[in-house]
């Protein structure tokens, strides 16, 4: 049986995270993915991911654990992080997703550390919503997209991300639009 609720997104701040933030990234949850936003506390100690040698937070077992312990209900789990991720390949990421699965994560740690976020809270509440955004593309099976205005461009720097717009380009939104249809008519059941 399919309530609302296996419809809704949970939202799920890691440390200390700016209430406003969360509540910013769940409008554009609700506009983008046409999902309703819940707000809950899913993981809150994350030593095991740290990894000593690089003083910085493995983002895949985040990911696992947050798959793990998402409640039935939630279509998706976005974790909103402060501190700093990595994946080994790279020195650092803003985010990973699981494609086509449950988790996801963003991080304010690198997103909001310049000095244009301190003077600007419109800056760095819409880095963290456009990459908080990206990520939940993934996890609905949308890549990285070669439109450097679309929300799912791969960004290496803080000012890709202000370049880009906070929405998805026409392709990348048909594909959303037919995944969500395929939820919407139970063939999107979490894994
Ligand atoms: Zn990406
Ligand atoms: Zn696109």
């Amino acid at each position: 049986m399919k309530t609302p609720e296996s419809h809704s997104i949970l939202i799920a701040p890691i440390g200390d995270v700016d209430p406003r933030l969360v509540a910013a990234v769940g409008r554009e949850v609700q506009r983008v993915f046409r999902a309703p936003p819940r707000v809950n506390t899913v993981l809150s100690d994350l030593s095991f991911a740290y990894d000593a040698g690089r003083e910085q937070y493995h983002s895949t077992p985040i990911l696992q654990r947050l798959a793990e312990a998402a409640p039935s209900g939630a279509l998706r789990v976005l974790a909103i992080a402060d501190v700093d991720l990595f994946i080994p390949i790279l020195t650092h990421v803003y985010g990973e997703a699981q494609l086509g699965g449950t988790a996801c994560i963003v991080s304010t740690h690198r997103l909001n550390s310049g000095p244009e976020t301190l003077r600007s809270p419109e800056i760095a509440v819409g880095r963290v919503a456009k990459e908080a955004i990206h990520e939940l593309g993934h996890t609905f099976n949308l890549r990285h997209c070669p439109d450097a205005a679309c929300i799912m461009h791969y960004c290496r720097s803080e000012s890709d991300v202000d370049r880009k717009s906070n929405d998805l380009c026409r392709y990348c939104r048909v594909i959303l639009d037919d995944e969500l249809r395929r939820i919407a008519t139970g063939g999107g059941l979490r894994r």
